[in-house]
């Protein structure tokens, strides 16, 4: 298997700190409406419900093992490092900030694997 097709590390720390965690294709089907019908297709969104004070990460499930977990973990940067929360002037800073997280998570990821049990 694939190491990049066990996203329960992230599911994990999602679960941890209260945030919702789904797919494009789990919204398509509960609005059912295929995603191909969105227009502007992007790998992935977090967002915050401001109101109910929730959190969601939503990735394309479609994409490449490698890529979907760096779009999750760069997702789950943008909430962890409070970028919903805080309006920031400079979206492309909070893009490098959620950049690095995906690829330091990542790294370790890789880095980890050698040592884990079956
Ligand atoms: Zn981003």
């Amino acid at each position: 298997m694939n190491i990049f097709d066990d996203l329960d590390a992230l599911k994990k720390i999602c679960d941890d700190n209260d945030i919702l965690s789904t797919t494009f294709r789990e919204i398509a089907e509960h609005a059912g409406k295929p995603t191909e019908s969105w227009g502007s297709h992007s790998k992935g969104i977090a967002v915050r419900f401001r109101e109910a004070g929730v959190n969601m990460i939503a990735i394309d499930d479609t994409l490449p093992p490698e890529e979907r977990y760096f779009t999750f973990a760069h997702e789950l940067g943008h909430v962890l490092l409070e970028h919903l929360t805080n309006r920031r002037e400079k979206i492309d800073a909070a893009e490098t900030e959620a950049d690095v997280f995906a690829a330091t998570f990542t790294a370790m990821r890789l880095f980890l694997q050698p040592f884990e049990r079956d």
